[in-house]
């Protein structure tokens, strides 16, 4: 029985259904699960000090595209508004193959440990030259976070009247079938799951109808969740309600596209009634306001989806349109966001880490992660906020108004992925490296 005891934590947040938090307290940890929380427990087993930190659930990322590390701050494509965004990066995607799909989410899920994420969904929806979600999912085995790859797909292409280049979109019938492969080969329904695979088409502007309605019932068929992009800016609802001749939401209510196991990104442009349908059919939203921001897209009403009962939970959004990756941080940008919206009591310090757990949680279908409660997995962020971010802090656990941005250590099923601000199962250094080098091969090739 292995069992790791973080002693003495200044503050833990539990974020359990009271809002629990606790001065001087100690964290058991027993072959991967949370035994005991409370003062003077003790081990046999590794004691780790955590005095002068703060202890929250690990951060729960529910929306990231993580090839996109290799694509951050291309000069085109700073500037431009969404869908001249997408059209500057698709031929630099276009000539992407498995070492970049590698690499890249190596990057991406380092910098997501780093700055306290523990599970993280992965949206990936093109996979040309032998790309393939097994790549990805190769990757996060080795860096140890838990993962949610969904398996993505673009159909549509320029000469079909879509956004996306021809040589990006594939054949529908061959994006099925090999749906079914990765979750047969990969999902594992199972309470502590390491990997759980979703599918999801890019958007409703590069897939069919057809394909929505098919993967909508795929999904039910194996049990797997559905994602995708939905409701991100003015122009996205215009182009639904040209072509589609409805609303964001009722495309997809029509197509079977509402529900508990299923999650939009964005949903920017939600209307009162599309809010009201999200939370009587408990579908979830990835909110992702650094990339809201970034692209100009607006601000999501997530105080009004929060009221009206949606879950909401946080995303960092692919790294071309952040261009950074902190979960944490985003969290502080979303809290930010609806002050600016709402006002300064729109939502507090704990409300954004609130999102940040318990939220992402809900949203990706985990009852096992996302609190810090006995029983649960032990998914921990540990915040040393005794340096220089927290000094003079009168509230250190109101993480996201002053504090670090990147963890001390990080706990994913007990392991300490992260330990001392250093992962410890990957060669960080490395990967950086071989990721500038496919970079400047890409930006070569261009
Ligand atoms: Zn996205």
């Amino acid at each position: 029985m292995a069992e790791v005891l973080l002693k003495g934590a200044a503050h833990v947040l539990t974020m359990d259904d009271a809002g629990h938090e606790h001065a001087g307290c100690d964290i058991l940890i027993r072959d991967g699960i949370i035994a005991a929380v409370g003062p003077d427990l003790t081990t046999t087993g590794q004691k780790i000090a955590v005095d002068g930190c703060v202890v929250t659930p690990g951060l729960i990322n529910t929306h990231h595209h993580l090839y996109q590390t290799l694509t951050r701050a291309v000069p085109g494509g700073q500037d431009a508004l969404l869908f001249g965004w997408l059209q500057t990066l698709y031929p630099i995607w276009a000539r992407f193959g498995p070492e970049d799909m590698f690499v890249s989410t190596q990057t991406g899920l380092i910098e997501l440990a780093l700055s306290g994420c523990t599970t993280t969904s992965d949206h990936l929806y093109l996979y040309p030259n032998g790309a393939r979600l097994d790549d990805t999912i190769a990757a996060a085995a080795e860096v140890g976070l838990r993962f949610h790859p969904t398996r993505g797909s673009m159909s549509i292409g320029v000469s079909d009247g879509g956004l996306p280049p021809d040589t990006l979109v594939e054949a529908e019938a061959a994006i099925l079938d090999d749906c079914i492969r990765v979750v047969d080969a990969f999902h594992d329904p199972s309470p502590g799951a390491m990997v759980r695979v979703g599918l999801a088409p890019c958007s409703p502007f590069s897939v069919s109808r057809d394909l929505m309605r098919e993967t909508a019932l795929l999904a039910c068929d194996k049990g797997v969740m559905l994602h995708t992009h939905l409701a991100e800016n003015a122009q996205d609802v215009a182009y639904s309600l040209e072509k589609f001749g409805c609303r964001p939401g009722q495309y997809a209510q029509d197509l079977g596209w509402t529900g508990d196991d299923v999650w939009h990104a964005h949903c920017v442009m939600l209307d009162a009634v599309e809010i009201d349908l999200f939370a009587r059919t408990r579908t979830g939203v990835a909110h992702c306001p650094c990339s809201n921001c970034r692209l100009g897209s607006g601000i999501a009403p997530v105080r009004a989806m929060l009221d009206a009962g949606v879950q909401v939970g946080l995303g960092v959004d692919g790294s071309a349109s952040n261009d950074a990756a902190n979960l944490i941080g985003e969290a502080r940008q979303a809290m930010l966001l609806q002050r600016v919206a709402q006002g300064a009591d729109a939502m507090s310090a704990r409300a954004a880490l609130r999102l940040a757990t318990r939220g992402g949680a809900q949203v990706l279908g985990r009852d096992d992660v996302g609190q810090i409660v006995p029983g649960m997995r032990a998914d921990l962020a540990v915040w040393d906020v005794s340096g220089i971010e927290s000094a003079g802090s009168w509230d250190p656990a109101a993480l996201v108004l002053a504090g670090p941005t990147r963890v001390r250590d990080l706990f994913v099923e007990g392991r300490g992925v992260v330990r001392d601000g250093r992962v410890t199962t990957v060669d960080s250094d490395a990967v950086i490296a071989r990721q500038n080098r496919l970079a400047r091969r890409l930006a070569d090739r261009l």
